[in-house]
């Protein structure tokens, strides 16, 4: 069973160790916990492909902890470097030409990976220690909803792995925005996240591309492997509605964006007053504890699609999304 570790200065030192040796743990982010391990290191990444249970052909994020190694592992065109300036460190990861150093298993045989700098104070005390890059998808189990809290992880996938690193719980709750470079005269947004895409094409002065990707299954030849119809799902069935609430039947609850007046064991809110990054801060927690209940059916309340009101949108839509 997995042991939560406090993020003291020794426990730091020891989980640097523990990636150099080629080992896998749980670490704090900004956007949600990740299952992290040395991203240079092959079989490192291949553990944490087994333990989330992930198809090797969906790649892996690439973490860094300073800009300075930046070139050492993708290709940078020049006008990504705004965005780098602007973003970085936040919840947006930049796909680049790799370079040889980056090993086929995290970019999953792409010849692109997909990079992030975190912001979390923990993570960039834990990177300071590392003299490699960290992968790191989320920290659940294939297909399932995010953790956003050590616990989640525990609960998750405490019988998989050996260190949680706490770091409290996650700032954004969402995880990054995933935007191409791979034509550097076109990015691409290929995931929405926690920048919204009027904030990146502001500081770009143009307007940027977004290939929405909803595919049935993991497929080679896509743009973005591995962004599933189907993805971030609890186990109970979620429809999504606008406006009036539903009414409620028998073991049936509902999610409100904002606190009402209704108070109920069956009634949920995902924020006190509406605002979206209260509502993307909360997104995961609140499915994560439904999910604990026995619920048939949980009616959830979607916000508009403005912002990062988008990304909420996009993970709702894919949690309802049946096999
Ligand atoms: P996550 O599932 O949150 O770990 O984010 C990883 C996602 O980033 C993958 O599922 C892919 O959709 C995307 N991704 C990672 N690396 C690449 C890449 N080299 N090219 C295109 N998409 C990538
Ligand atoms: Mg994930």
């Amino acid at each position: 069973m997995a042991q939560i570790f406090q993020p003291t200065p020794e426990n730091l030192d020891f989980l640097s160790e523990v990636f150099r040796w080629g080992n896998i743990a749980a670490i704090p982010t900004e956007t949600v916990y990740g299952l992290a391990c040395n991203a240079l290191d092959p079989q490192a990444v291949s553990k944490v492909f087994a333990a989330k249970g992930r198809p090797s052909t969906n790649p892996l994020i690439v973490h860094i902890d300073s800009l300075d190694d930046l070139e050492t592992y993708a290709v940078v065109p020049q006008s990504a470097q705004k965005l780098i300036d602007a973003f970085w460190p936040g919840p947006l990861t930049l796909i680049f030409p790799k370079t040889e150093v980056v090993p086929d298993t995290v970019t999953a045989g792409l010849d692109s990976v997909a990079i992030r700098m975190p912001s979390h104070p923990v993570f960039r005390e834990l990177g300071k220690r590392c003299d490699f890059p960290i992968a790191a998808p989320s920290a659940n189990p294939f297909g399932y909803v995010s953790p956003t809290t050590s616990t989640h992880v525990m609960r998750t996938m405490g019988d998989k792995i050996n260190w949680i690193l706490e770091g409290g719980t996650c700032s954004g709750g969402i995880e990054s925005t995933i935007l191409s470079y791979k034509n550097p005269s076109q990015p691409t947004i290929l995931r929405h996240g926690g920048i919204p895409i009027d904030a990146l094409e502001s500081i770009l002065g143009r307007k940027i591309l977004s290939k929405e990707v909803v595919v049935e299954e993991a497929d080679q030849s896509l743009e973005a492997p591995g962004l599933l119809k189907r993805h971030y799902s609890p186990e109970t069935r979620i429809e999504l509605f606008t406006g009036t609430p539903p009414l409620l039947s028998e073991q049936e609850a509902i999610v409100l964006l904002q606190k009402g007046g209704r108070s109920s064991d069956s009634v949920f809110h995902f924020s006190e007053n509406g605002l979206i990054e209260e509502i993307a801060r909360n997104l995961y927690k609140v499915l994560q504890e439904i999910d604990q209940k026995q619920f048939k059916r949980v009616f959830i309340e979607t916000p508009p699609t403005e912002g990062i009101g988008v990304a909420i949108c996009d993970r709702l839509t894919r949690a309802a999304a049946q096999e």
